[in-house]
């Protein structure tokens, strides 16, 4: 080799070598969803859990944290509003595509999704969601059908996947397909595409040692359509957080090659349905340790890692501030021991024991224990109207009336009480349903810095995409 030709050969050996160090791949990916979780649900979560420190402007979650951020819309190609599988879809394949559809673009063609192009070049693939793996978000990454309700087609589709990990609430999916005709039972097709199936965690620590494939579900109900609300988990529940433990475990064991983790926070937007606050700020505080599992994994891995953390669309419309005045009392919420749908469970209950005997002043000290109303937080005459009112109507008249959003139905009384505290506490919310509005979109790690130029959910893919090399 001549002289000047050793100097070009060192001068590229150099260059390739700095591309290298600074251009490095996102091996490890992680991509969290926050099913419903628009900008101010993050933003009122956020106010919440800074009470405890008494500063306002402090940041307890850790993803809002994340060096980059952005916001982004979510709009269907036949809605301005965007159910989740038309966003989950836009997220996971970069294409727009309309209502209901899983994996499909607009012409209903089958479009590639970022889960199975990391598939495709080798990197093993985790799905988690707090909802049935077949719900729309979770098959947004392995699915491709015209239609979000075709369970048992869905079901087939995750079998054929290939994928190696998937935990979840269950699979909603039985015995016969969309027509009705009888089938293979879902759970016999998805083992004889060998997977294992854990049911519960305890089935799981045994099994997983000696499976290729595994699939996690919840112990007690195979069809469980999602698992239950960190407000109402019973120690040992399974949830997200120690999905994505499990998951990062599997799926570096014996693999050099790594990995693509979805993780989806399902049931926020469950709670925003339900207009249920204090449930949505535990949701999202649940989403966010598990995210930060994915960070201990970052700092560990900081130049091969990837975290994106993002929203498919708003639900519910809340706002964090709700007048007269500049004061919010979100430490009312702290008072809310359940769900509000468990808390409507109980009433029912109440109701069923105790019917008409029931007396207004032991009610009220239901409404104490459970709420914190007239202890905690004072209520005035018009409330107290309101709440007797219906108080009256369920107990003393025995009117079974209810108020339905599109996950949960609960008593009157539940709906009137839930309307008592938002109102204290000051949060308003515009609607039981998805709206237009804006999603955050936060990421860390390297090729984080693609994520500043998106402005449309659909864009997320091909930052992926550049980071991972896939
Ligand atoms: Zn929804």
């Amino acid at each position: 080799m001549s002289k000047s030709r050793k100097v070009v050969f060192i001068i590229l050996m150099i260059l390739s070598l700095s591309v290298n160090a600074f251009g490095q791949k996102a091996k490890y990916v992680f991509l969290f969803i926050g099913d419903g979780m628009g900008i101010n649900q993050v933003n009122a979560a956020n106010v919440f859990f800074s009470l405890d420190k008494a500063k306002y402007g402090e940041q307890p979650l850790l993803f809002p944290t994340f060096p980059i951020a952005t916001f982004a819309t979510t709009y269907s190609t036949n809605y301005q509003i965007t159910d989740s599988a038309a966003s989950g879809t836009a997220i996971a394949s970069g294409s727009k595509t309309f209502q209901g559809a899983l994996g499909v673009d607009k012409d209903t063609v089958s479009v590639m999704s970022i889960a199975e192009m990391a598939r495709d070049k080798g990197k093993k693939v985790g799905i988690i969601t707090s909802v049935s793996l077949e719900h729309a978000t979770p098959a947004a990454f392995y699915a491709h059908v015209a239609k979000r309700d075709w369970n048992y087609e869905i079901g087939c589709q995750l079998a054929e996947s290939g994928f190696d990990f998937f935990a979840g609430s269950g699979l909603r999916a039985k015995d016969a397909d969309r027509k009705g005709n009888p089938k293979e039972n879902i759970f016999k097709v998805i083992e004889n595409s060998g997977y294992t199936i854990a049911r519960g965690r305890e089935d799981y620590l045994s099994k997983k040692d000696g499976a290729e494939k595994i699939l996690l579900i919840s112990k007690d109900d195979p069809g469980k359509s999602s698992l239950d609300f960190a407000i109402d988990r019973k120690e040992g529940g399974l949830n997200i957080k120690t999905m994505t433990e499990d998951a990062i475990e599997f799926l570096t064991k014996n693999n050099k090659k790594g990995f693509f983790i979805m993780v989806e926070g399902g049931i926020i937007d469950h709670a925003c349905h339900t207009n249920d606050a204090a449930t949505v700020f535990r949701e999202i505080k649940d989403m966010d340790d598990a995210v930060r599992v994915a960070y201990d994994f970052y700092l560990k891995h900081p130049k091969e890692t990837l975290i994106i953390v993002t929203a498919d669309h708003d639900t519910g419309g809340i706002s964090a501030g709700n007048g007269p005045g500049s004061m919010m009392r979100l430490e009312y919420f702290e008072n809310q021991k359940q769900s509000i749908s468990m808390f409507s469970q109980a009433m029912a209950r109440l109701n069923a024991e105790k019917g008409k005997q029931m007396k207004w002043e032991e009610m009220k000290e239901f409404l104490g224990d459970e709420l914190g109303f007239w202890r905690e937080i004072d209520i005035n005459w018009e409330d107290e109207k309101k709440l007797r009112d219906a108080f009256e109507e369920s107990f003393v008249n025995q009117k079974d009336t209810e108020v339905s959003d599109l996950y949960t139905t609960i008593r009157k009384l539940a709906s009137v009480a839930r309307q008592v505290m938002q109102k204290e506490a000051r949060i308003g919310w515009t609607c039981d349903s998805h709206t237009a509005g804006y999603v955050p979109v936060y990421a860390v790690g390297a090729g984080s810095d693609g994520i500043k130029s998106v402005k449309d959910n659909s864009q997320i893919h091909a930052v992926i995409r550049q980071a991972a090399g896939y």
